[in-house]
């Protein structure tokens, strides 16, 4: 298993960074060959690199792609919907924010793009930190489609118990795989 230290997770926030258009296509790849290489299940990582160009169904992206239909928060109603309000930004999610902490104070703003929330995250968390928060950013979307289809969601303190728990289990498993896996090349 290929993982990235905290130089190289600065590296890659640098060569993020450095292209004045973060969307371009080669930091694009570059981003996608890291995001494919840390230790957390796939469909998260689908759903994180979705999330980037803002392809994941949140009100404000919606409407920008020609749905009318209201824009602001499902959950506080005060602010424009957009990827980073919904999956982070938004008051409703500050205990879970507070509950992670690893970002400090560090101010992310709704109008922020998705991509450089990422980066930002790169640039300041450890490799096991960095994972946990796409775990816990996955959660609060899973946690989005609870509250659209009128299902009780997990209170927000225990969402960040929840994904730990999560991240340890999948951990676990992935090991014990390695090592079947290593017992079948050896006999
Ligand atoms: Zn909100």
């Amino acid at each position: 298993m290929r993982s990235y230290s905290v130089k190289s997770g600065n590296h890659l926030g640098c060569n993020l960074l450095a292209n004045p258009s973060s969307s371009g296509i080669a930091s694009l790849e570059y981003w996608w060959k890291f995001l494919w290489c840390i230790n957390i299940p796939s469909k998260v990582k689908l759903f994180i690199w979705r999330a980037c160009p803002n392809w994941i169904p949140a009100r404000y992206n919606l409407a920008k792609r020609g749905m009318h239909m209201e824009i602001n928060c499902l959950v506080c109603g005060k602010c424009l919907e957009t990827t980073v309000h919904a999956l982070w930004a938004c008051p409703a999610l500050k205990q879970i924010r507070s509950t992670y902490h690893c970002l400090g104070g560090f101010g992310v703003k709704d109008n922020m793009q998705f991509l450089d929330l990422m980066i930002l995250c790169i640039n300041k968390l450890l490799q096991e930190e960095f994972e946990l928060i796409c775990i816990i950013i996955w959660r609060i979307w899973c946690r989005w489609n609870e509250l659209v289809h009128g299902k009780p969601a997990l209170v927000d303190r225990e969402a960040v118990l929840w994904a730990r728990a999560f991240l340890n289990e999948y951990r676990r498993a992935n090991d014990e795989s390695i090592t079947l896996l290593g017992f079948r090349v050896f006999f």
